[in-house]
């Protein structure tokens, strides 16, 4: 290979490498977004470029030329693809973001198996030689993590806007299931390797059904308080999936991004695990979420709660020394971000010590409320992660809890039939009242029932939590300042 690809190649790859790290922190997200995408421009024009001009890449072995048919089709279909990219990204909503991240983990696992099933058929006569077989073993080790990504991803979708249950399907032995199913697909990828052109083919073809089949099962399996993992792996997922297409067609640039995706895609999952009080293993073998009982609690019980005003919480607010929002879900909803920046504001000017408390796996996205707080531009030094406030909880005159639940569920924490039980939560009932904005009492995500807002302390305020936020905007305005 020529020496300019690499090249090319080397500065998208530190560009996506300076994106990772620009992320990791709110102050530098936005160069890091800028990185990404700059890495993405020249990885694109100098694939096209090369694959236009092979000569600059080096000769025809490097990157492969093309002739003016491909090449029309080629553009076409960047243009295609780009114009939906955008109009999707455009449209799409906030609380939306999650589907369309997980749709489009769907489509690199897609593309991972047909391009595994295009260099196969390519291939047309049996060769021999080490190279010849591990090109062999990347198609069918490419083909399998590519299918289980797409079907796990298209299940993910599923469960996050609510076309498939986000209960667990458990069916019974369904760890040997999975493992029968991983076994075959070892001895079908040795069949690709070491058997006629033909078998192979009918191998890959059967890899290709079955790992549709793993992928779904794996994720179907999954209960809807830990889809943020899920969803994190499938990330690192699709990584690997990219990877393995990079060895196939083969990309250097392809390879050094689907690692870098898997890698951090897997670092994030080991994080939400450990926040979430969850094995790592099980979870990437898809069997977490379901053991435990489905109830939390006896439900034949009447239980009553308290509600409230927005003009009562404002007084609570105004009155009180420290308070913490507690953002979830519903807050994304209902936009309702910006209206309680100017109530921390006027809390502020009042003498209020008014903090926010992120949970790691509030909305449905990790980062979804830190994201929204810095759109609505809310100081990151009053937004604390989970464990630098949960010990301040008793200190606390008034928790607003805006739109979350899970979250917030004391029975994550004392009740060893709850489905969410073991997950770390924000401990707001530890505080003097906990004012909780929601619509109903329907319960969160998981399906599980809030003792929360059962508790003698805590108060209901229904209503759209935009509405009931600029109820109490209206409410600490009206009153005298100090
Ligand atoms: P929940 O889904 O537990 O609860 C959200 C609450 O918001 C609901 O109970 C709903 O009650 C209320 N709500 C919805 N719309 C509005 C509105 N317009 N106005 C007022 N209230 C509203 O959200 P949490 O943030 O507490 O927890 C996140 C859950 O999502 C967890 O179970 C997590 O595991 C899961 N998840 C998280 C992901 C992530 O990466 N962060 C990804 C996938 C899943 P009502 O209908 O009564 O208004």
């Amino acid at each position: 290979m020529g020496s300019l690809p690499l090249i090319w190649w080397l500065i998208a790859s530190v560009c996506f490498i300076f994106s990772l790290g620009g992320l990791s922190r709110h102050e530098t997200s936005r160069l890091g977004n800028r990185l990404g995408i700059i890495g993405m421009m020249l990885a694109i024009i100098a694939a096209f470029c090369f694959k236009l001009f092979p000569s600059i890449g080096g000769g025809a072995h490097a990157i492969g030329g093309i002739g003016s048919g491909s090449f029309i089709l080629l553009l076409s279909m960047i243009g295609v693809g780009g114009a939906i990219g955008a109009v999707l990204a455009q449209r799409v909503e906030m609380t939306k973001m999650p589907e369309l991240v997980a749709i489009l983990h769907s489509f690199v696992g897609l593309a991972a198996v047909l391009v595994g099933l295009a260099n196969f058929g390519n291939l047309h006569v049996d060769g021999q030689g080490g190279e010849y077989y591990i090109h062999l073993l990347e198609i069918a080790v490419g083909i399998f993590i590519g299918g289980i990504t797409f079907t796990g991803s298209v299940v993910a979708w599923g469960k996050l806007n609510g076309r498939f249950t986000s209960k667990p399907l458990i069916i019974p032995n369904r760890h040997w299931i999975n493992l029968a199913m991983v076994a075959t697909c070892v001895v079908l990828g040795l069949f690709v390797m070491f058997l006629n052109w033909w078998v192979g083919l009918f191998s890959l073809i059967l890899i290709t059904f079955i790992s549709f089949a793993l992928g779904a099962h794996l994720v179907l399996a999954i209960g809807g308080a830990d889809m943020p993992v899920v969803v994190s792996m499938l990330n690192s997922y699709s990584g690997w999936a990219a990877a393995a297409v990079g060895f196939m067609l083969p990309n250097d640039l392809l390879i050094i991004t689907g690692a870098l995706v898997g890698s951090s895609g897997a670092i994030l999952s080991y994080i939400m695990c450990r926040a979430m009080n969850r094995s790592f293993i099980s979870v990437i073998l898809g069997g977490f979420g379901g053991e435990v009982a489905g109830g939390a609690g006896d439900d034949s019980a009447v239980k009553t709660y308290n509600t409230t005003s927005a003009e009562e919480t404002a007084e609570w607010l105004a009155n009180s020394e420290e308070v913490i929002i507690i953002p979830g879900y519903g807050m994304a909803v209902a936009q309702a971000q910006h209206a309680i920046r100017e109530i921390c504001e006027l809390l502020q000017k009042r003498g209020v010590k008014a903090r926010f408390a992120i949970h790691p796996v509030a909305g449905r996205l990790p980062g979804h409320m830190n994201v929204l707080l810095a759109e609505a531009n809310v100081p990151y030094d009053i937004v604390l992660e989970m464990e630098e406030i949960n010990e301040d909880f008793p200190n606390t005159g008034t928790v607003l809890v805006i739109g979350a639940n899970d979250i917030v569920n004391p029975g994550a924490q004392d009740d060893p039939s709850s489905p969410i039980y073991g997950m770390p939560v924000l401990e707001c009932w530890k505080a003097q009242n906990v004012v909780i904005l929601k619509r109903s009492m329907a319960t969160g995500y998981s399906g599980v029932d809030n003792p929360l807002f059962y508790k003698e302390n805590s108060w209901m305020l229904f209503g759209d939590a935009k509405a009931s936020v600029d109820g109490i905007l209206q409410a600490l305005r009206q009153m005298n300042p100090i």
